[in-house]
């Protein structure tokens, strides 16, 4: 029998908060996404209890972002004007066409999008991503229900 002790950290997307402002970055003008990261204990891949908790204040469309901690983060959430409202979808298209043909080859054929849903625009974060890149992107941003469309 095998026993495992480790961490493992868990991720989950807050919301929208705060003002619109201009990314350093990729100069997109949007409210910034608040993702709070929590690391548990773990113990034969059962979590037994969190040890640290850290907030991202994180561009939702590039993915830059600046750690928060905790009692920062909610007071900062806390302040924020909720009347405006924020409606992002992020989600994966996966490049059939671009599909490498041999068997061994790495599939790098997807890209990654958000789109704004209140003006239709679907802005273009990343190409050239292999799936487990996709889901490391997910994963940063704490996204839930997150889908790859065959494209
Ligand atoms: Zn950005």
């Amino acid at each position: 029998m095998m026993y495992t002790y480790g961490t493992k950290v868990f991720t989950k997307l807050k919301g929208y908060y705060g003002e619109k402002e201009e990314c350093l970055c990729c100069h997109k003008v949007y409210k910034k996404a608040y993702v709070k990261y929590t690391k548990w204990c773990h113990f034969n891949e059962i979590p037994l209890f969190p040890i640290n908790v850290t907030y991202y204040k994180m561009c939702p469309i590039c993915g830059d972002s600046v750690g928060l901690k905790g009692k920062q983060a909610k007071s900062e959430m806390v302040a924020t004007d909720a009347t405006e409202t924020q409606q992002l979808e992020a989600y994966a298209k996966h490049i059939l066409a671009n599909k490498p043909k041999g068997f061994m080859s790495v599939d790098s054929s997807y890209e990654f999008y958000v789109k704004d849903l209140s003006t239709n625009e679907e802005i273009c974060v990343a190409t050239n991503l292999t799936k487990d890149m996709v889901k490391d992107m997910k994963k940063e941003r704490g996204l839930k229900n997150f889908k790859i469309i065959d494209a």
